[in-house]
């Protein structure tokens, strides 16, 4: 390739449109255009020995236009204005489009030397192609330009230096010092191209082996330079010129490659860590689109820092809330922790540090009157409420110790300790505490467990927004403690007057004040409170309410509350008082009166039902006839015994809104109720159905839902002299029926119960004791004298009376020993229709509590031993004395 070549005064002219072949490039080209088909075939494909052809640049009218001025000096082109059909080669594909553009020629080509050359046929025209694949050799410089049949030839002058020229050049120390310069830099090139590629190793053969104004071209024709560039490369023909041209592009070539590198360098560190910011920020813009909240996070943390300032924290809050507030400002919103701490300084400012509801003037008298239209009954418990109000009045800041209601549920407690905040006009929370095991529950989690937050008592202030607030800690008889700690001790803290004026939540961690809280707790029972709790507060009992007090609770409370709550009103519904009673009698066997509220509901929805019903079917006018309503038909059956009275529009349309004029008064009956509450769920023969047989008696137990009546049953059958017992029993009531036997086996004799059958009771046979409603759990002592009871019946076959219940401890020597929750168990008892009741002697001082109305329907009979229990317990009294000849 580096040998010099002997050019033909004339060659054949291929043009090679807005392109340039450099002498040492390689370049394939496709001829399809008639002209050029026909330059290769005469000039190449038939000539046996293949001669050279020269390729001539052109630049179509369009180029010219658009590179205009820019062309580079030098660069003279040959305005041989044709409209000749140009040439041919893979450039220029849309011939048809340009054939009447106008075609300027390059007067400097190169000559090239086919290296292959392959003759194609287009299917289906037929049309002939060929393929020529080219080396460019050297420059020429066209002296005149002609056609050769239809493609064109020319007249050339070879531009390449003679032998000697070149010589002479090559001691010229201008172009040495180009040479070295630019094969430093064609070295450096191919050093940097090798450590990306690995191929340099040829490259570097051909900077040894080739004239150095050879190389120059060679390089140049690899880079993608444009078009005016390669034009002033082919005109280059000095060598010193085409050296220094060389280096530029050359060098030019390199540092972009150096800046590429760079970029892509710095692209690829940062792409991974920016394409995840990216992608987190379209997806938190998609969220907050989703949530229509487009505040700027920026905004937002305005906002917070205001919100913070206006919170009123104390200084050492405000230093610890500002700390923190510089810190979530310094993060990124995508950074772990910022969300977790934006949370937390929002509850921070949201916290009633100081905004206090306004206590106004307390009014005794006020008190008073609000706590008796709230509540019917509870004499003595208002009186204590009302003391509690006085003390806190003359000495607000008094650490009396704090109110807790015990009693069954539905008796009140939680609307009497609303009924405190209003009268104090304050806010009224309420924390249930039912459950809670977790110590955290009360006083948070550390913030640096996930998914920690404040405990119960935090979130109630932030909820209920004042720091003075009526707080109503419920049930705190059923926190208990295991392994996550002692709520009961974190409560401890709370409820100290001394302590809780810091009061530090673990989330919080900062310390909150909750000495202006007014605490009131309540509870279900008094038993299961840690006794330092209960050291802290003054228990209020509020043992559950007779019939009579249900009814008047009914009637003065429930009734028009729930009418009032369903839309209704007296006009619409009335329960006569003979219903009411009906329902708490047969609906209803509880202490409170939480059932008797939803029960009057279930009447209330009925009605409601009926009155939307005739709203819709009768025509306004015609509201006076009788009024058939096909749901509340279906729900009353037959409907013969429900009363439906008529109104006389004329009395009540004024009170009445219009749009309930046609509605009738319903009055609620027996059938009403049965089709309504379905059927009676207890009725007073209960006990005596179930006392009919031998070995059953009746007991009188103390649960969370107050006093209940609990039936005992024993039975006997063959075996092996063993006691089986039943029903979920807790140890002592278990230990309690080993006494009984005991005691039974032991009197024996005294009891005639061997008489038939030797000297051993047991002799053949075993013994079950079962307490009925088995998924209940029971436990304690107080059903000794029932366990007695039930077993004597059981040996001398003898019925228990069914109007009598009892409760009572009995020691091994058969003494009756006193038991708590007397007023419940006679309560309870009185509801069930019982009429006498055994009692230990010891307990006759709890009657004063017990309703003298209560007390007036039933025969209380005192038992100091177990005889006297089993003499009033069977009919005719004590079987022992019945077979007694005393
Ligand atoms: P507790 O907290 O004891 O379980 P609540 O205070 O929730 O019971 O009372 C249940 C319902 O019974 C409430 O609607 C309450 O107003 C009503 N209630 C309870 N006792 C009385 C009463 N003596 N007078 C009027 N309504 C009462």
């Amino acid at each position: 390739m580096a040998e010099s070549v002997e050019l033909p005064t004339r060659l054949a002219i291929l043009p090679f449109r807005n392109k340039v072949l450099l002498p040492g490039a390689i370049i394939r080209i496709r001829c399809t255009s008639p002209s050029s088909v026909k330059l290769v075939e005469q000039e190449l494909w038939q000539k046996e020995e293949k001669g050279l052809i020269g390729i001539l640049p052109v630049r179509d009218a369009l180029e010219i236009k658009s590179a205009g001025t820019t062309a580079s000096q030098g660069t003279d082109i040959l305005d041989q204005s044709s409209k000749l059909q140009d040439g041919s080669s893979d450039s220029l594909k849309s011939d048809t489009k340009k054939q009447n553009d106008i075609v300027h020629w390059h007067n400097r080509g190169v000559a090239a030397r086919p290296l292959h050359l392959s003759r194609g046929v287009e299917k289906p025209s037929g049309r002939v192609t060929y393929t020529v694949v080219l080396e460019g050799l050297c420059r020429f410089s066209v002296l005149e330009l002609s056609t050769r049949g239809i493609y064109h030839t020319a007249r050339i002058s070879s531009l390449e230096m003679t032998k000697t020229e070149m010589e002479q050049i090559e001691q010229d120390p201008d172009y040495l010092m180009l040479s070295r310069q630019f094969k430093a830099t064609a070295m450096e090139l191919i050093s940097l191209l090798e450590l990306k590629q690995k191929t340099g190793g040829r490259t570097k053969v051909l900077l040894d082996n080739v004239p150095v104004h050879k190389l120059a071209d060679i390089f140049v024709a690899s880079f993608e330079i444009s078009f005016e560039e390669q034009l002033s490369m082919l005109d280059s023909v000095g060598p010193k010129l085409r050296l220094s041209k060389a280096t530029e592009l050359v060098d030019r070539h390199l540092q972009s490659i150096r800046v590429a590198e760079k970029i892509t360098q710095k692209v690829e560190g940062q792409l991974s860590k920016s394409q995840k910011e990216f992608l987190l920020r379209q997806q938190m813009r998609a969220i907050k689109e989703e949530l229509g909240d487009n505040e700027d996070d920026e905004d937002d943390l305005v906002a917070l820092e205001r919100k913070m300032q206006k919170a009123g924290m104390p200084p050492n809050v405000w230093k610890h809330a500002h700390r923190e507030l510089r810190r979530l400002k310094k993060m990124q919103p995508q950074q772990p922790g910022y969300n977790s701490s934006r949370v937390y300084l929002d509850l921070l400012a949201d916290l009633p540090w100081q905004k206090a509801s306004e206590e106004i003037e307390m009014d005794l008298r006020a008190a008073q009157k609000r706590l008796d239209s709230d509540h019917y009954g509870l004499v003595k418990v208002k009186q204590r409420i009302i003391e509690y109000l006085a003390v806190r009045k003359l000495k607000p800041d008094a650490r009396g110790p704090v109110l807790c209601f015990v009693g069954p549920p539905g008796v009140g407690k939680t609307s009497l300790a609303s009924s405190i905040a209003a009268a104090l006009g304050r806010k009224f929370i309420r924390i249930s505490l039912g459950g809670v095991k977790d110590e955290a529950d009360i006083r948070g989690h550390r913030r640096t467990y996930v998914g920690s937050m404040p405990g119960r008592l935090i979130d109630g202030l932030k909820k209920v927004a004042v720091c003075n607030p009526v707080m109503l800690l419920d049930e705190v008889d059923k926190t208990g403690s295991d392994v996550r700690g002692d709520p009961a001790s974190a409560l401890l803290e709370v409820l100290d007057p001394e302590q809780n004026k810091t009061f530090n939540d673990h989330y919080l961690n900062v310390p909150f004040d909750l000495s202006k809280v007014i605490f009131v707790a309540t509870a279900n029972r008094m038993q299961p409170i840690p006794p330092p709790l209960l050291d802290r507060m003054e228990v209020i009992e509020l043992p559950g309410y007779t019939p009579e007090e249900k009814l008047q609770i009914a009637m003065k409370h429930l009734i028009p509350r729930v009418l009032l709550q369903h839309g209704l009103s007296s006009v619409f519904i009335e329960i006569p008082e003979a219903m009411v009673k009906l329902i708490i009698q047969r609906y209803t066997r509880e202490a409170g009166v939480r059932n008797l509220e939803r029960n009057l509901a279930a009447l209330a929805r009925a009605a409601a039902v009926r009155v939307v019903e005739q709203e819709q079917v009768v025509p306004l006018n015609k509201g006076m006839q009788g009024i058939s309503t096909p749901l509340l038909e279906n729900r009353l059956a037959d409907g013969t015994g429900v009363e439906v009275d008529l109104m006389p529009m004329s009395v009540n349309s004024q009170n009445i809104s219009n749009t309930f004029r046609i509605a009738s008064l319903l009055v609620v009956d027996e059938t009403m109720l049965e089709k309504v509450l379905g059927p009676p769920r207890f009725d007073d023969s209960e006990a005596a159905e179930r006392v009919a047989s031998p070995g059953v008696s009746v007991g009188l137990v103390w649960t969370a839902f107050g006093g209940e009546v609990q039936f005992v049953e024993a039975t006997e059958m063959v075996g092996k002299g063993e006691l089986h017992l039943t029903g979920q029993l807790g140890d002592v009531i278990k230990e309690s029926a080993q006494i009984a036997l005991t005691w039974v086996r032991a009197r024996a004799t005294d009891l005639r119960l061997d008489a038939a059958k030797g000297f051993n009771l047991l002799e053949g046979r075993d013994v079950h004791i079962h307490f009925p409603a088995g998924a209940v759990p029971k436990d304690g002592p107080s059903a000794g004298v029932t366990l007695v009871t039930s077993l004597v019946s059981l040996f001398t076959q003898k019925s228990v009376r069914s109007d009598t219940a009892m409760t009572g401890e009995m020691t091994l020597r058969g003494l009756v020993l006193p038991v708590g929750g007397v007023k419940d168990k006679i309560l309870a008892a009185h509801r069930y229709g019982i009429k006498r009741v055994i009692l230990p002697e010891r307990n006759l001082k709890d009657l004063v509590e017990v309703p003298s109305s209560v007390l007036a329907n039933l025969e209380i009979l005192l038992a100091k031993r177990m005889e006297d229990v089993l003499e009033h317990a069977f009919d005719g009294g004590c079987p022992w004395r019945q077979h007694s000849k005393l």
